[in-house]
């Protein structure tokens, strides 16, 4: 008997091209649409003012665009479900930042723009609040994008730097009004009414996803029915689910945790499970101590309540290898978590499948849930599993790093798999080049990164 979710009950990863190649084709016909709409007076404009009106032109195009990203931005990052399965919700938020960045300097290049082509405000007074306000958009959006940029530099929490990023939705809704008090089309032109639809849409779903989707959430309990010590620092979190618990997670998938009471009980933060699906609906999540919130979780009590946002990702064989194909899995440290799900996965519907599963770790002490990769050994005949210990040298097994000898050794003859990688980022970064002059093709390279 056992517990592991058949196949046909997870639903499929992947999302039909076309719902891709749709978001893609509605993100650039909103952005560019909004900077078209900017030279639609230019005639107009040049009329009255001559050359100068190009620039401010511009300017007002520049200006739109920005708006218009800093609206298609929030549904990048909303964790969409449709988009999370077309995209992946890290690369989603990838693209996240980059957009983000580039609504910060449309939006400076605004009001350059618009001076230069001998628009003038005067005065301090109140009469101008519109342009202040535009003013303070500015200042909110430089903000976040340095705050994003140098984050790590200016040493700032996570907490902190989130709570400085939700000012992006101040920023919207009063660049709107700046907006409409300000642009020739907005009063009450043709522009005002397209714009009030998206405005409209924006609104909506920052209340579908700050307000209505975490009270639905709350409703979908989990208890934490074991916490399990497995080193030092590493322990392992069971939660079962009380009435309304989401539907089965594919192998690889992550959540977001968080946890009810505790002096970090408000935070949530992402961890993939490392149990397979379960019919019934129970999750295992390994978590090593790193930081304050994960160091609290290793005192967690049984009977202590969750939530669960999730599953999302698309880390995982079911989504992105060849079917039935050669799998190569390599993990460090911690990174393990998506590759025993996948492994749990795999030993109960394809144990015959052929996976090489290498593992970096520091020392033997590191070395988790080895009784367990024993016993998949002996389930599944075709997989290879190969500690790589970096501070261990009189181990008797791989010593030092995954480096382009090794890889050849261990998985040289593997180089038509997919290969799915997770770990630190200096270690992921120097083995994807390595498996890479080991001949493994970059499109078959899947890398999850631990960083949002
Ligand atoms: C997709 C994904 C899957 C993950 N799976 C696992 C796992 O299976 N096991 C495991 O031990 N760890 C996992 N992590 C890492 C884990 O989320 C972080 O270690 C944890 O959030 C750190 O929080 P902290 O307060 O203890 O540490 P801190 O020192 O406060 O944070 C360390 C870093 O973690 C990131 N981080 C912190 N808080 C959050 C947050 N609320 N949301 C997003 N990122 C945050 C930031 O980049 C921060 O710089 C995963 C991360 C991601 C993105």
């Amino acid at each position: 008997v056992t517990d592991t979710a058949p196949q046909s009950r997870l639903d499929s990863g992947r999302a039909p091209a076309w719902i891709a190649l749709s978001a893609i084709a509605l993100g650039l016909a909103l952005v560019l649409g909004a900077g078209a709409a900017g030279f639609r007076m230019h005639g107009a404009m040049v009329r009255l003012r001559g050359a100068g009106a190009w620039w401010v032109t511009l300017g007002r195009s520049t200006a739109l665009m920005a708006a218009m990203l800093l609206m298609v931005q929030f549904a990048l990052s909303a964790r969409l479900r449709i988009l999370d399965r077309a995209f992946g919700l890290d690369r989603l938020l990838r693209l996240h930042a980059a957009t983000g960045a580039l609504a910060g300097v449309l939006a400076c290049a605004h009001p350059f723009l618009t001076y230069a082509g001998g628009y003038s405000v005067g005065p301090l007074r109140v009469a101008i609040w519109p342009q202040l306000l535009g003013a303070g958009v500015l200042l909110i959006l430089g903000l976040i994008v340095c705050t994003s940029v140098w984050r790590g530099f200016l040493l700032l929490p996570y907490e902190a730097w989130k709570w400085i990023h939700y000012l992006a939705f101040v920023g919207a809704v009063a660049g709107t009004i700046h907006g409409v008090k300000l642009g020739a089309d907005f009063r009450g032109g043709w522009l005002k009414v397209p714009w009030m639809i998206v405005f409209a849409l924006y609104v909506a779903l920052f209340a579908w996803a700050k307000v209505l989707r975490p009270m639905a959430l709350r409703k979908r309990r989990y208890t934490i029915s074991s916490v399990e010590r497995l080193n030092r620092n590493v322990c392992r979190l069971t939660l079962t689910p009380g009435s309304g618990a989401p539907a089965p997670h594919r192998p690889g998938q992550f959540v977001f945790l968080r946890l009810a009471g505790g002096p970090v009980g408000s935070q949530e933060h992402p961890f993939t499970l490392s149990s397979a699906p379960r019919s019934d609906g129970r999750l295992t999540l390994t978590i090593k101590a790193s930081g304050d919130y994960t160091s609290a979780i290793m005192s967690a009590k049984v009977g202590q309540r969750a939530t669960i946002d999730g599953p999302y990702g698309r880390f995982s064989y079911l989504d992105r290898a060849e079917k039935g194909g050669t799998l190569v899995f390599i993990a460090g440290g911690v990174g393990v978590t998506p590759m025993l799900s996948m492994l749990r996965f795999l030993s109960e519907t394809e144990p015959e499948r052929d996976v090489t599963f290498l593992w970096a770790n520091r020392t033997r002490e590191d070395v988790f849930a080895a009784d367990e990769l024993d016993q998949l050994t002996a389930q599944m005949p075709n997989l290879r599993v190969h500690h790589v210990l970096s501070r261990e040298p009189d181990y008797d097994g791989e010593v030092g790093r995954l480096d382009v000898e090794k890889l050849r050794r261990l998985a040289g003859d593997r180089t038509g798999a997919d290969v799915f990688l997770c770990g630190p980022t200096g270690m992921m970064d120097s083995v994807a080049a390595a498996l890479r002059k080991v001949g493994f093709a970059r499109g078959r390279i899947h890398a999850e990164r631990f960083a949002l």
